[in-house]
């Protein structure tokens, strides 16, 4: 079967196609359109035509229909579970308690923040300003494989919460959910030509997209070599241009901590979601002091987890993986758990894997590797912890554990990343500002911060006194 995509509130397929492949067993699950230029054109077209009319329905309205998405999904969980499940390899329990509850969430979430939206107003001597908002008109939304319809929905609810027509590309390796979500939107009665979707790989598919003159805005997800390239692309026509890349996120684990919870959490924080999930902690940072107990608590955490957790996206990306193993083994890195594939013979497993002994400046510790490797570096006291935190070229999310709040604030204060959890991992308020720092991108994503991206500020400044000189 092929994939369809949506063009213009319709089903449509492309004389070229692609493999779907199910990580678990490396056996064909689907084909997925390869979309040429010309209908990556004709998908903005109807996108640019349909936003116009949206744009002027009261935000009432448009929450309605997303709402309506939200109920639409609900009314197919179970399909939508087994596909995300089936593309990604993630079991479906993780899918039913994480993926798709959140792409709901996601539709529900901005239908109650665009009714709730207030307006700047700036009174001043003669006249007043007040602040409108608009659509930025036609969105692209680039989005990669390992939250598929988390992350796509992540946008395409604020996008059209905003009044603006979106043209989505989910990757070409996840691509299933998407296409669910395309009938869902139909059924739910979004207007047609608001939501269009085109499948394929980067290239022809998201460079076309990215490059079209009449795609106002991008929001990106993916990898920080990837997000150059679009940034590239963009860049020349001044799009609206947002970035979620890589990271290569530190567990800070104080002596002071509770160290059974502090494992248990840096466990969770490294091999969710078979640690492919750009917050993952992949560098674990202990006290010196109890890094012995501390490690020893965590790969018994990690022996345990094996059994829950599903394969990596690809064969092809475990291998990736676990070149970054033997890269650590030579580098005189020691494995203490994992370092190897497990389950059915062409399926994509690999073992939570725990390696210590390697100076911080390794590839292993400084790459985003995205799979089931953490590495574990000591440090003496407080100032250490905080420059080893922040020395690498990701700024993405960190985690703290210790029992000293003080420490906990100035810590979280001097570690240079978006987002800082003390005692937690990925405990996600949606209406907070999401994003990173140095190469982990641009932009935040959120509550407020995606609703502004979706849309422009126009300043309006009316003369409240005779005078009709401005300065
Ligand atoms: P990727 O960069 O390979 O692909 C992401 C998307 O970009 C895919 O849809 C892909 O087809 C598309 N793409 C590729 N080349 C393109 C081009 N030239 N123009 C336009 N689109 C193009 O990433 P991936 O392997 O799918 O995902 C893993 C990466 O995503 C990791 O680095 C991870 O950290 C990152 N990620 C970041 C966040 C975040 O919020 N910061 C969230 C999830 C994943």
């Amino acid at each position: 079967m092929i994939l369809s995509n949506w063009i213009n509130g319709e089903a449509c397929n492309t004389s070229e196609s692609m493999e779907n492949i199910n990580p678990r067993n490396g056996k064909e699950i689907n084909r997925v359109p390869i979309t040429p230029a010309s209908d990556v054109d004709r998908a903005v077209e109807a996108a640019e035509k349909a936003w116009v009319k949206w744009a002027k329905q009261t935000p009432q309205i448009r929450a309605a229909v997303l709402n309506k998405i939200a109920d639409g999904i609900q009314d197919r969980f179970e399909e939508f579970v087994a596909a995300e499940s089936i593309d990604t390899g993630k079991p479906e329990a993780l899918a039913r308690s994480v993926d798709i509850p959140r792409s709901i969430s996601n539709f529900r979430f901005f239908a109650g923040e665009i009714q709730h939206q207030t307006s700047s107003f700036h009174p001043m001597e003669g006249a007043i300003n007040y602040t409108l908002r608009r659509p930025v008109g036609v969105a692209a939304l680039i989005t990669p494989w390992n939250l598929p319809l988390y992350l796509l929905t992540w946008k395409v609810a604020p996008a059209l919460g905003m009044g603006n027509a979106v043209v989505v590309k989910p990757s070409e390796i996840t691509p299933t959910t998407a296409t669910l979500l395309g009938e869902v939107c139909k059924t739910a009665g979004l207007p047609d030509g608001l939501f269009n979707l085109v499948h394929g790989p980067g290239n022809p598919t998201g460079s076309a997209l990215v490059s079209h003159p009449k795609v106002n805005a991008v929001s990106f997800t993916g990898g920080t070599e990837t997000g150059r390239l679009v940034a590239a692309a963009a860049a020349p026509q001044f799009k609206k241009l947002s970035l979620e890349l890589g990271g290569k996120n530190p567990t800070i684990v104080f002596a002071d901590s509770n160290l059974e919870k502090a494992a248990i959490g840096a466990a969770r924080a490294a091999f969710l979601n078979q640690g492919q999930i750009c917050l993952c902690g992949s560098r674990i940072l202990v006290e010196d002091s109890v890094s012995e107990r501390f490690t020893n608590l965590l790969v018994k955490e990690a022996i345990r987890l094996k059994d829950t957790l599903g394969s990596l996206i690809s064969t092809s990306h475990r291998a990736k993986v676990h070149s970054y193993v033997e890269a650590a083994i030579v580098d005189g890195g020691e494995v203490l758990c994992g370092g190897k594939n497990f389950g059915p013979q062409d399926g994509a497993y690999y073992e939570p894997t725990v390696i210590t002994g390697l100076k911080h400046s390794c590839r292993t510790v400084q790459e985003e590797i995205f799979g089931p490797v953490v590495t574990i570096n000591s440090f003496q006291n407080e100032a250490e912890a905080t420059e080893l935190a922040n020395d690498v070229q990701f700024g993405l999310a960190a985690s703290i554990w210790t029992k000293d709040l003080e420490k906990a604030h100035r810590v979280a204060a001097n570690v240079e990343s978006g987002m800082v959890w003390v005692n937690t991992w990925l405990k996600r308020d949606l209406r907070v500002p999401f994003g990173g720092l140095k190469q982990s991108g641009v932009g935040r994503e959120g509550g407020a911060w995606s609703l502004s991206f979706f849309s422009e500020p126009r300043n309006i400044c009316i003369a409240i006194s005779d005078s009709v000189d401005g300065d």
